[in-house]
């Protein structure tokens, strides 16, 4: 980090993820993005999920004003807090409205602070000028591969130009956006970091490689972390058995991009709500008026609903803008109950892509939600982008991960989680049993 300027190297020492010196500053997170454009396998973003610590999980989804006032009281209650960052649960250029404003109502407060942003890259070059203009200083960018055989095998699809994209084209898509958005943040005089998930078997031959594009491009800092894989996330290298790194497989990994780029060992892999110093988390124990100790367990839901589109009525195998009427159930530690079916007016009237903003399709779509209201979920076989990303605004995760596959068979595995997340009790996979 030699060639850097003095005011370069200031904002890297109070950044407590730039710098492992800058350890007695805190950050924040704020979970205002929960659109993703992209669909990686080692994500499973969640919104209620309290005792995981990984990047895309949050408690609660926040609109830009609820945000900066949860800021503003963290900062009153931990005042080394230096640092704002927005880093999901989605992307936060997937969601740059909300993004942006929150940013701007941050900045507006003339605190002393790095804004900081954590994304994918595949909508960096449409709003860098803007996170310049509003004072983003700090960008991270996941890079996983430069090579579009090793992103298809990471990626499943990429949603871009209203078009979703599979295969090699969707991830030298993904691979051409984020280098031109680096570049960019870089000529911008940005500091960029680079993420990169060690994923054995599929990048970690390939680290070094991307190490070395990426410092010519002008990133300054490389993080390379551990895949995180386990079953019960739900994320589709989890359920395939797909193992993480070893130490020793980080450490060569890290010592392999070392050669081209400064490395980062000191990530917390944080979630998206995180809150306070680095490894000292406490997104759970801040009440509505944030004035709770570190260390108390949110409380769980007592009820969840899933909504299920279905046109056989036994699988899962129904477009979301297809469906006429959603299948309900009720999950408590009691079991899974039937509730009345909901009729819906369908939402996609006759084209396949259900994804354009008409105001026809923007009504639609708002007396669909008021139909799911009171619905924590719903499954289907497919999906848009556009009807996701205002589900998601609505608190209802949207999920195609169980597309073809048997309701009961998958209501037995959702109420076994919310079992796991409600209760220390006994867990019982049998529907209607008590966990
Ligand atoms: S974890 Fe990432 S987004 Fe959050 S403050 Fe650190 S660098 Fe910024």
């Amino acid at each position: 980090m030699g060639e850097l300027l003095a005011t370069q190297q200031a904002k890297i020492e109070t950044h407590p993820c730039y710098s492992k010196q800058a350890h007695q500053y805190a950050r924040i997170h704020l979970p205002v993005a929960p659109a993703c454009n992209i669909q990686c396998n080692y994500c499973n973003r969640k919104f209620d999920c309290s005792n995981e610590s990984r990047p895309g999980v949050v408690s609660k989804l926040m609109s830009p004003a609820e945000a900066v006032a949860r800021y503003q009281k963290v900062k009153m209650r931990i005042p080394e807090t230096r640092v704002v960052g927005i880093a999901g649960p989605g992307d936060p250029l997937a969601n740059p409205k909300s993004t942006i404003a929150t940013l701007k109502a941050v900045a507006a407060l003339k605190h002393e602070l790095h804004l900081c942003v954590s994304t994918n890259g595949l909508n960096l070059l449409d709003h860098v000028d803007d996170l310049k203009a509003v004072g983003v200083d700090h960008l991270t960018i996941t890079i996983n591969c430069i090579d579009a055989d090793i992103g298809s095998k990471i990626y499943p699809w990429v949603y871009f130009n209203h078009k979703r994209l599979r295969g090699r084209v969707a991830a030298q898509t993904l691979i051409d956006r984020q280098l031109a958005g680096l570049k960019a943040a870089a000529d911008l005089g940005m500091l960029v970091k680079i993420n990169t998930v060690l994923i054995p078997g599929i990048n970690d031959h390939h680290v070094a490689a991307v190490a070395q594009e990426v410092k010519r491009l002008g990133a300054m800092l490389h993080n390379v972390m551990p895949l995180i894989a386990e079953a019960e996330h739900g994320t589709y290298f989890g359920l395939m058995g797909q193992r993480s790194p070893t130490e020793s497989e980080i450490a060569a990994a890290r010592e392999a991009a070392g050669q081209s780029m400064e490395q980062m060992s000191h990530c917390q892999q944080c979630r998206a709500d995180a809150v306070g110093k680095l490894g000292q988390d406490c997104h759970a124990d801040l009440d509505d008026d944030g004035s709770s100790a570190c260390g108390t367990s949110a409380l769980p839901a007592a009820e969840r609903y899933i909504a299920v589109a279905s046109q056989s009525g036994v699988l899962i195998d129904q477009h979301f803008g297809h469906a006429t009427h959603f299948q309900v159930y009720q999950l408590t530690q009691a079991g899974i109950v039937r509730q009345p079916d909901r009729d819906v007016d369908q939402y996609c009237l006759g084209s396949t892509e259900c994804d354009d903003e008409s105001l026809n399709q923007q009504q639609r779509m708002s007396t669909l939600i008021s139909s799911l209201e009171g619905c924590d979920q719903v499954l289907c076989s497919r999906i848009g982008m556009g009807p996701w990303q205002s589900l998601e605004q609505h608190g209802v995760t949207p999920s195609t991960d169980y597309a073809m596959q048997a309701i009961d068979e998958v209501l037995a595995i959702e109420w076994q989680r919310f079992c796991e997340n409600s209760t220390q009790g006994t867990v019982s996979s049998e529907i209607g049993e008590v966990c």
